[in-house]
């Protein structure tokens, strides 16, 4: 720009007058916009959703994305200048920035808390982060000699602060630094909080660039001719790599192991040549789907399947929202598959949303052999860096279609077409923790809305809200009642636990029934899953002569036995201690365990079948980062007989020699004290049953161990009853004002002290009942589990009606009722969290 004409035009004016201000969003929880003033020579460049750096606090940087551009400098403080432009091109898109702005208001939360949680850490470097060298690199030509200097000193060490990073680079400016190199994906960057992440490698060998042209390579061969062994293992990687028609193929190289498979003489004949570079070795990172490229066989609708699949297109000419209710072995897949293919091709992006375990397995690897690396996934026990690659992938047209867990909603999408969320009535797709408390499915459909894209809900048990919008006909509704090839649904029988332990029949935990069923099953040689849904040995010890039970320090519950690490431990807030030898009250030896979970019956199994495989799955045998997918693949492969779990096992998994599903403790499901027990009990056994018997040539079985047969929830699945299910539960939802009549929101408020905490629920509650009305503020209650981490809970419940109600001023009204009571001096410390739509 030219200096004088700049000066003339704004002569007049002072220098305040002409400064531009950028509102940004900062990724804290804090309630509000922070404006900055921009640089001028950044004034051309910076855009709304472009990130920026900015001084914040005493010492602190951090990563803020800027909402709006203006000229008003803020009221009551003095703004201070942004550091850097780290985005030439916005990276959060204006529909993104929408969403933000949306869920802060409807999910009362910050419009920071949201911006925190959407942004994997790589693209928020704070000083705060903590940068690693990674592994992967391997194109050191793209680097600057500051950048080559700085990334020699990472490689000495795990990883570096922010600070230390300062120090070691000198005068540069850090965060920029930082930035080139992760856009240059040298380096990953990471929250110290979080697990670092330890990609697993694979030694690959490529030619040396000196070879990568015809005439080159031509050469070489030539040369290689009195050298036939060697010539024999470069011909070998050429077979591979057929690099002479497209030299730039060498760049990937191929697996070490490829070609020094079969003999001795290649590997030294390869030795030599690598010696000798003519062949280079690198390391890159096993891709965590490794097995999965090859391609897959056209896949080819049943009519029933294509039937569906013409019918959910059909309602989407009126519908923006279809639910698919799809019975468990279904082939809801496939017609996913079918319907993502058609929107690709009509060139809008699709975004696929799984529950969060389901996504480690099968259904990516069907996905993957069908759209291949076009694909992005987005998982959260994926590194940051893939994060942030699937991220700019999207911006940058890679990938069109994504499939991700709940977070995933936050990805810059902007020309969606088409959304699925596969089971869609999953509640891991509600974050609790932390703020904001979102739900993914719903999330998704505004998303969806606003980019007039089409959502299609599946589920082989919907949830009775979306069922009901359904009915209602607000939702599209397609069904697929058979299941694929002919197979059966299982043979659901309930056995009589009480009846047996009178008749003293039970082995431990094992009715009779389930005990034979499952040597059969032994026998036969097929595979049995076996559900329980609590983990470790026993819910609690308890001394036979005195009163004494293990309890939590810090929380009103028990603690859990588990056997293998010989600890009690808090499932509630992670306290552990060792297992006392002795009662620690009375001292005596009469020790004993209540109850069962996963480990118990995983050593009752042992003892009663000493031959069999056995492998448990649940959250204490799937902590690291492959575990869950070993198991599976293990269980896929046939090296195991009986695969016990928590509810882990019941999504989405396809195993086609398991025959007999055995469940545990279904009454325990049913009562939990919730008014949603019924539906989940329905869908939980229903699920873990839908794991049994997916081959057309053998019927498979389900036994479900009840002290009460007569429930009418196990009735209605032995049925497959969904509609009878729905017809009792909307009736009395509708009796009691629950959703989907009502929308519900609950306050906890929480405080070290129990009479504070009380006192500060009893005011929120009587200010809000003031204005709502008694019949829609509930409580304030003890929850279940009325102390975490000692602090004492209260719940109050607001229930609001669907329709006459303006729903955002009572949230406005609720937040500053509750505003009014945090900043009470009297009620210091008092903490209130707000769950909209809680489940
Ligand atoms: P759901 O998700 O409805 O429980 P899946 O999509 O897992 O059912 O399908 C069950 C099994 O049937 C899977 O192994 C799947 O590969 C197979 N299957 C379903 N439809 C087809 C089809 N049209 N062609 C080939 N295999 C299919
Ligand atoms: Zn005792
Ligand atoms: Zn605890």
């Amino acid at each position: 720009m030219n200096e004088t004409a700049t000066n003339t035009l704004f002569s007049y004016s002072t220098t305040e007058e002409i400064t531009v201000f950028a509102d940004l969003i900062l990724p804290i929880p804090v309630p509000r916009l922070f404006t900055y003033r921009v640089k001028r020579d950044m004034v051309e460049a910076i855009k709304v959703g472009a990130r920026v750096i900015v001084p914040f606090g005493k010492s602190r940087v951090i990563t803020a994305v800027v909402a709006k551009l203006h000229n008003q400098p803020p009221q009551n403080y003095q703004a201070r200048y942004v550091l850097e432009l780290l985005d030439e091109y916005p990276l959060v898109t204006g529909y993104q920035l929408q969403l933000f702005d949306w869920m802060s208001t409807y999910y009362m939360c910050c419009i920071g808390e949201v911006l925190n949680v959407a942004l994997p850490s790589g693209l928020k470097i704070t000083s705060q982060s903590k940068v690693q060298f990674n592994p992967d690199f391997d194109y050191p030509e793209l680097l600057n000699e500051q950048e080559s200097a700085l990334l020699e000193q990472l490689k000495k060490h795990p990883s570096l602060s922010y600070e230390e990073l300062g120090r070691l680079a000198g005068e540069v400016n850090v965060p920029t630094l930082i930035k080139s190199l992760v856009d240059k994906r040298a380096v990953i960057v990471f929250d110290e909080v979080k697990e670092k992440y330890v990609p697993k490698m694979v030694r690959k060998v490529k030619l040396h660039p000196n070879y990568e042209q015809p005439e080159q390579l031509l050469a070489l061969l030539q040369r290689l001719d009195k050298l036939p062994k060697q010539q024999e293992v470069v011909m070998r990687y050429l077979r591979h790599v057929p690099m002479q028609r497209n030299p730039a193929l060498n760049k990937n190289g191929l697996d070490k192991t490829i070609l020094n498979q079969d003999d001795e003489l290649s590997q030294s004949s390869l030795g030599t040549l690598i010696k000798n570079e003519v062949f280079l070795t690198f390391e890159v990172i096993q891709p965590r789907f490794a097995d999965t490229f090859s391609p897959q066989k056209e896949i080819k609708l049943t009519p029933a399947q294509q039937t569906a699949a013409d019918s959910i297109m059909a309602q989407f000419g009126e519908k923006g929202i279809v639910l698919f209710h799809g019975i468990t072995g279904s082939g809801k897949t496939e017609v996913y598959i079918d319907l993502v293919q058609k929107v690709l091709a009509s060139g809008s992006q699709v975004l696929y949303l799984l529950p969060e375990i389901a996504l480690t397995t099968q259904i990516v690897v069907r996905l993957q052999k069908v759209f291949g690396d076009k694909m992005g996934i987005y998982h959260s026990k994926f590194s940051d860096n893939e994060r942030v690659e699937v991220w700019k992938g999207i911006v940058s047209g890679q990938f069109q279609f994504v499939v991700g867990v709940r977070s995933a909603v936050f990805l810059p999408f902007d020309n969606l077409g088409l959304v699925i969320v596969d089971e869609e009535h999953e509640t891991s797709y509600k974050q609790h923790d932390p703020a904001p408390r979102y739900h993914a499915r719903d999330v998704a459909m505004m998303m969806a809305q606003w980019q007039q894209a089409k959502v299609l809900l599946g589920s082989a048990t919907p949830s009775i809200e979306t069922y009901y919008q359904a009915k209602q006909g607000r939702y599209g509704l397609v069904e697929l009642f058979q299941r694929y090839g002919d197979a059966n649904l299982p043979f659901i029988a309930l056995v009589d636990v009480k009846r047996e332990r009178k008749q003293k029949t039970m082995k431990n935990e094992f009715s009779s029934v389930l005990y034979e069923a499952l040597a059969d099953n032994l026998e036969r040689k097929q595979q049995s899953i076996l559900f329980q849904n609590r983990r470790g040995y026993s819910p609690y010890l308890q001394c036979e002569d005195c009163e004494w039970t293990s309890q939590c320090l810090n929380c009103a519950v028990s603690l859990t036995y588990h056997m293998r690490a010989a600890e009690l431990r808090c499932h509630y807030c992670g306290h552990k201690e060792t297992v006392p030898k002795v009662c620690p009250t009375c001292g005596s030896t009469k020790v004993k365990t209540v109850g069962y979970g996963t480990e118990k019956l995983e050593d009752q199994l042992q003892i009663m079948f000493p031959d069999a495989r056995i492998q448990r799955m649940d959250l204490d045998t799937t902590r690291a980062k492959n575990a869950y997918q070993q198991i599976i693949s293990e269980f896929e492969a046939g090296k195991v007989d009986i695969l016990v779990g928590t509810q882990m096992i019941t999504k989405g998994l396809d195993f086609d020699n398991v025959s007999l599903v055995g469940i545990f403790d279904a009454d325990r499901i049913i009562h939990f004290p919730e008014f949603r027990a019924t539906e989940r009990a329905f869908q939980m056994i229903t699920q873990v049953s839908g794991r049994a018997g997916r081959r057309a040539d053998r019927q498979g079985r389900v036994l479900i161990q009840t002290g009460n047969p007569t429930q009418p929830v196990l009735q209605k699945v032995i049925d497959n009853d969904y509609l009878g299910l729905y017809e009792d539960e909307i009736g009395e939802r509708r009796d009691f004002n629950y959703p989907p009549f009502s929308r519900l929101i609950k306050l906890t408020v929480r405080h070290t002290d129990q009479r504070i905490s009380k006192r500060a629920a009893d005011r929120l509650r009587a200010e809000l009942a003031e204005k709502l009305g008694d019949e829609r503020v509930l409580g304030p209650e003890e929850p279940l589990v009325e102390r975490i981490r000692n602090q004492f809970l209260y719940d109050i419940l607001v229930k609001l009606e669907k329709d006459k109600i303006n729903v955002k001023a009572v949230k406005t009204f609720i937040q500053e009722r509750i505003t009014d009571i945090l900043t009470d001096k009297g009620l210091r410390q008092v903490s209130i969290v707000i769950d909209v739509d809680c489940l």
